[in-house]
């Protein structure tokens, strides 16, 4: 951030009194532009009819990860809920139909000042295509998920949670459960490691 949103006065970095921490501030017209997290959102789309269980990932068709493989997600917009985001993200990249269940995973990305939540969600019907951020929307097998090639550590993150649940409820019933976490490492791919910036 360079000059001032308000009065376009260019800026400068300090602690404002009271504050503990650096902000961008501007010394005409005495706007403090604080920055905080941003809701990275999105959805668990599961495909299940007699005996086929497979979960939907978009193939990135933008930067970073280009070519790698995601659970439909995307910022939160201003003016909507966290679910109506995770329907509009599924919606947008995966042209995906779905029906909405729990919170399934918060997990904090603290070193790039974002939040992930993923939601589980029902696949109504097989009328997926891939929207413009995507090259490819396709489902997945447990033992088909890429993930070698997965774009982000909090999908791959999700990922492992949902079956090592779906592998808990087959054996002794229950249901799926919430996840809070923190992601603090990078993936690492071929290609170094990876960054964590969602669209
Ligand atoms: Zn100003």
């Amino acid at each position: 951030m360079k000059f001032c949103s308000e009065c376009a006065h260019p800026l400068t970095v300090a602690i404002p009194e009271g504050d503990n921490r650096p902000r961008y501030v501007c010394t005409h017209c005495g706007t403090i532009h604080y920055q905080n997290p941003k809701l990275v959102i999105g959805s668990i789309p599961v495909w299940q009819r007699e005996g086929e269980f497979k979960i939907l990932l978009c193939k990135r068709a933008i930067e970073p990860r280009y070519g790698y493989w995601t659970l439909p997600a995307g910022f939160m917009e201003n003016e909507e809920t966290t679910e109506q985001a995770a329907v509009r993200e599924t919606e947008e990249e995966a042209g995906a139909n779905v029906r909405l269940g729990k919170l399934f995973t918060l997990l904090n990305v603290a070193h790039v000042h974002q939040v992930h939540l993923f939601y589980l969600a029902e696949l109504l019907d097989l009328d997926f295509a891939a929207g413009i951020e995507s090259l490819d929307v396709r489902l997945f097998a447990e033992d088909e998920i890429p993930w070698d090639d997965l774009a982000f550590p909090t999908i791959r993150t999700t990922l492992e949670l949902f079956f090592a649940d779906r592998a808990r409820i087959r054996e002794g019933g229950g249901d799926y459960g919430f996840h809070g976490g923190d992601v603090t490492r990078p993936m690492r791919s071929a290609d170094g490691p990876a960054p964590e910036q969602p669209d």
